[in-house]
C-alpha cells in the first residue's frame, strides 16, 4: 500500500469493457496530486477490446462524465454518434406519437450545468472513444488475451493467475469483467450466478431505403423512436450524423433456452430472428417498420441475463464495478450508471489516500458502497418495470398501456431529470 507519497498505488483491473476503461481513467483523474499516479494494468480476456453490437443512448449524466474523463472530446473529434434530444414513444399499430422523454432541458440546450443532451452511439464507437482517451495516459496499460483463472488476496496484496501460466500482483483489484465476472464467481461471491431475465434484445442496422425522388424514406421519429406493440418494443434510431442507417433493436419476451450453445445458435440465426420480428411487430401502421426489419444487417439475438438485487460487491482488496456487481435488464441508463460507479469509486480511493491514516483500503470500499447502494437498488427496480412492459399482452392490455405511458412519463419526468443533472464528480462523499 502506498504509505508514502513516493509509492504509486498498484491496481489490476479485470475487463477492458466500458467499466474497466472508464474506471482506469477515473482512478487516474481523481488521484490526489501529491501522490504519484496509480500504476494501472487492465487485463482483457479477448484478443482485443470489443463489445457486443448495437447502439446505446448515452444520457446527459453519462456524457458529463465522459467529458470529465476526456473521452467525450475523442468521440466528438471523430464525429461518432447522433445527438438525441428526446426518445419519442409511438403506438406501433396507429403510428401515433404518444409522448416523449426529453433531454432538451429548460432552454433546449440540455440538462445540468454545463448542459448535456444525449447521444445515440454504437457500442463499438463508444469503446473506441474511451480507448483513445486511455492512450493518452502512460500510467494505464492494457493487456489483451489474458484469461484469469485464480484470485488470492492477503494482508499484503492481491495476486491473480492466468490460464497457461504467469501471475501478477497489486494493491487492489477492480473486477470490471461483466455479468459472468470471474472476479465475482471465483472470489467475491461464487454463489451469485446470473439468471435469464425472460427477455431478449434482437438488434441490427438497416441502411435507409431511397424513394423515387432520390431522398431517403421518411422516418416518423426525429432521432429515436420506441414503437410499442403487444409483443414487445421496437426501438428505431439514428446513430450517426449522416442519418443513412437506422439502428433497430427489439426487446421482447422469449422462452428460455436451456443451454449456452442453444442460445449461441439462436443468436446467430438471423433469418429466424427476422421472421419472428416481422410477425411480432405486425400489423404496423407505417411501412417503414417492416422495411427496417427486413433490411437489418448483422441481426443478432441477445438473451438478457441479470443478477439478483443486492449481493456482495467487495472483499478487503477486490471491488466489483459495473455489470459484474449489478447487471440488470436494460433501463436506458446502465452505461451512465457504470461511469458513475467508476468516478465515485475513484474519488473514495483518492480520499483514502489523502487521509493516509493507516486504515486498510476497505475503508474506501465501504465509503463507496454506502454512497452507491441506494442508487443501484432504485435502478434495479426500474429495470423490473421495463421487463414487465415488454411482456406479451392482449389488445385490451395494449390499449391500457398506451393510455398509461404518457402519464407515467409525465409523472416521472422530474425524477428522471434529477439523475440526468446529478454530477458525481462534485457530490458530497461523506467520507
Ligand atoms: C441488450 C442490452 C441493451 C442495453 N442497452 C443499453 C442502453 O440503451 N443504454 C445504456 O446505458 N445501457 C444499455 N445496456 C447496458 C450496458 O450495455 C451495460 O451495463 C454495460 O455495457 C456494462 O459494462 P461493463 O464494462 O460492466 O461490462 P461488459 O461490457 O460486459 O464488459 C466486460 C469486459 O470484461 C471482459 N471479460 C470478461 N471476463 C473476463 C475475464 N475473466 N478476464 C478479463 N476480462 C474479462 C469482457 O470481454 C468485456 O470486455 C444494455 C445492456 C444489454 C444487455
Amino acid at each position: 500500500m502506498p504509505s508514502t507519497p513516493q509509492q504509486p498505488l498498484k491496481v489490476i483491473i479485470l475487463g477492458g469493457g466500458i467499466a474497466g476503461l472508464t474506471t482506469a481513467l477515473s482512478l487516474t483523474k481523481y488521484s490526489p496530486s501529491q501522490f504519484p499516479l496509480p500504476q494501472i494494468t487492465i487485463y482483457e480476456i479477448r484478443p482485443e477490446p470489443a463489445t457486443i453490437g448495437g447502439a446505446v443512448n448515452l444520457t446527459p449524466n453519462a456524457l458529463r462524465l465522459l467529458n470529465h474523463l476526456g473521452a467525450l472530446q475523442e468521440i466528438r473529434a471523430r464525429n461518432y454518434g447522433k445527438e438525441c434530444l428526446a426518445v419519442e414513444v409511438f403506438d406501433l399499430y396507429t403510428g401515433a406519437r404518444l409522448a416523449e422523454s426529453s433531454f432538451r432541458g429548460p432552454v433546449g440546450r440540455g440538462l445540468g450545468e454545463p448542459p448535456f443532451t444525449a447521444l445515440r452511439i454504437t457500442r463499438g464507437e463508444a469503446l473506441k472513444g474511451v480507448l483513445a482517451a486511455i492512450e493518452k495516459h502512460d500510467n494505464i496499460k492494457l493487456v489483451c488475451g489474458k484469461k484469469t483463472v485464480d484470485i488470492q488476496e492477503d494482508i499484503n496484496g492481491v495476486e491473480i493467475k492466468f490460464a497457461g501460466g504467469g501471475k501478477v500482483s497489486a494493491d487492489i483489484l477492480v473486477g470490471c469483467d461483466g455479468i459472468h465476472s470471474v472476479a465475482r464467481l471465483t472470489h467475491v461471491e461464487p454463489e451469485r450466478k446470473s439468471v435469464y431475465s425472460g427477455i431478449c434484445n434482437a438488434f441490427g442496422f438497416a441502411k435507409r431505403r431511397k424513394t423515387e425522388s432520390g431522398g431517403f424514406e421518411e422516418t416518423h421519429f426525429e432521432t429515436t423512436g420506441m414503437n410499442f406493440g403487444r409483443r414487445g418494443i421496437l426501438l428505431t434510431s439514428f446513430h450517426n450524423e449522416d442519418k443513412d442507417s437506422v439502428y433497430v433493436g427489439a426487446l421482447m419476451q422469449v422462452p428460455e433456452i436451456a443451454s449456452r450453445d442453444g442460445w449461441k445458435a439462436a443468436g446467430k440465426d438471423a433469418e429466424n430472428t427476422r421472421r419472428d420480428m416481422l410477425e411480432r411487430y405486425s400489423p404496423a401502421a407505417l411501412d417503414l417498420i417492416p422495411h427496417l426489419i427486413a433490411d437489418a444487417e448483422d441481426l443478432f439475438l441477445w438473451p438478457v441475463f441479470t443478477l439478483s438485487a443486492g449481493g456482495k460487491w467487495a472483499t478487503d482488496r477486490v471491488m466489483l464495478i459495473g455489470d459484474s456487481a449489478h447487471a440488470m435488464p436494460p433501463q436506458g441508463e446502465s452505461t451512465g450508471i457504470v461511469f458513475e460507479d467508476g468516478v465515485l469509486f475513484a474519488r473514495c480511493v483518492g480520499r483514502w489516500m489523502e487521509k493516509n491514516n493507516g486504515a486498510p483500503v476497505k475503508e474506501a470500499f465501504n465509503a463507496y458502497e454506502s454512497l452507491r447502494r441506494e442508487r443501484i437498488d432504485i435502478a434495479y427496480n426500474e429495470s423490473q418495470n421495463v421487463v414487465k412492459t415488454v411482456q406479451d399482452v392482449g389488445w385490451l392490455g395494449h390499449k391500457i398501456k398506451m393510455n398509461i405511458i404518457p402519464w407515467y412519463l409525465w409523472w416521472t419526468r422530474s425524477y428522471r431529470e434529477k439523475h440526468f443533472i446529478e454530477d458525481v464528480t462534485t457530490c458530497e462523499l461523506n467520507y
